[in-house]
């Protein structure tokens, strides 16, 4: 098999390209895979690399070691840009939360969210941005920040989309661990396959849409995700991302705050468990 790999280009992620598949992978395993800023500036451009190279027909999202990502580095966020005006943060999210996440959404090429361990948060966001979603049997999937952080969710309310509105409020009320045997029940993944195989199926069911019609996929792509839009969908994340920012400037939130990020931290930990 050919493997080639992104090399010394990236030091948060791993870009691999097997044959016609591209793989990008969250590559900070003994943080959990936790999203900071350069990792989301390298996942974005592998992204862009991706989409550029004609030899990629289909491309997976990951995380390597036990966890596909526990969501964004609050820790960093805390240290670095605690005092943030209103404005500074909304430039922040705008270009890296909702952003980037929206490039995942119109990617032209079938994107495969390949899933273990927890999917908390802003990696839930991540991987809810792909077209499928691959769970291991061990995955777990969770958005404990209304809870631990007094936010309106994170800043891409693709809940509803994907779990329908009654799972998703109970998810973001209660910040319950949903399983991955539920979230297919459910219809939010599309496969379940025992964690020592998570990889080499996804790489499977990649391979077999690479084999495909590029340009027909695109297509049907575009008509799927625009059946979205017209329903309101982008709307209504757009809207959403306006009331996440407002609810960062509430007193609940400067609360947790002042509380430091080892609280928060550990109150979405607690709600995770
Ligand atoms: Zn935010």
């Amino acid at each position: 098999m050919n493997i080639m790999t992104g090399g010394t280009d990236y030091s948060m992620i791993l870009y691999e390209r097997i044959g016609a598949v591209a793989r990008i992978l969250h590559n900070r395993p003994q943080q959990r895979n936790a999203e900071n800023t350069l990792l989301l500036d390298e996942q974005d451009d592998a992204l862009s690399r991706a989409i550029a190279d004609p030899a990629v027909k289909a491309i997976i999202i990951g995380g390597t070691g036990d966890h596909f990502s526990a969501g964004h580095d609050i820790k960093e966020g805390m240290a670095e840009r605690k005092g943030s005006s209103v404005e500074q943060r909304w430039e922040y999210e705008t270009r890296r939360y909702f952003g980037y996440a929206m490039n995942i959404f119109d990617c032209p090429k079938p994107t495969i969210a390949q899933v273990q361990g927890a999917c908390v948060a802003g990696g839930f966001m991540v991987a809810n941005m792909c077209d499928l979603v691959v769970a291991s049997d061990d995955a777990f999937f969770a958005d404990p920040v209304c809870r631990s952080l007094a936010a309106a969710s994170v800043e891409v309310l693709i809940h509803p989309y994907v779990m329908g509105l009654r799972k998703a409020k109970e998810f973001l009320f209660t910040g319950e661990r949903m399983l991955a045997e539920e979230a297919h029940r459910i219809g939010m993944v599309n496969r379940v396959i025992p964690r020592a195989e998570l990889e080499s199926a996804t790489l499977a069911l990649a391979e077999k849409i690479a084999e495909g019609p590029a340009f027909a996929f695109a297509l049907t792509k575009r008509s799927l995700n625009r059946t979205a839009d017209m329903q309101g969908m982008r709307a209504a994340l757009s809207a959403h991302f306006d009331t996440h920012q407002l609810s960062h400037a509430t007193q609940e939130a400067s609360g947790v705050r002042e509380r430091g990020s080892a609280a928060a931290i550990a109150g979405g930990k607690s709600a995770v468990q």
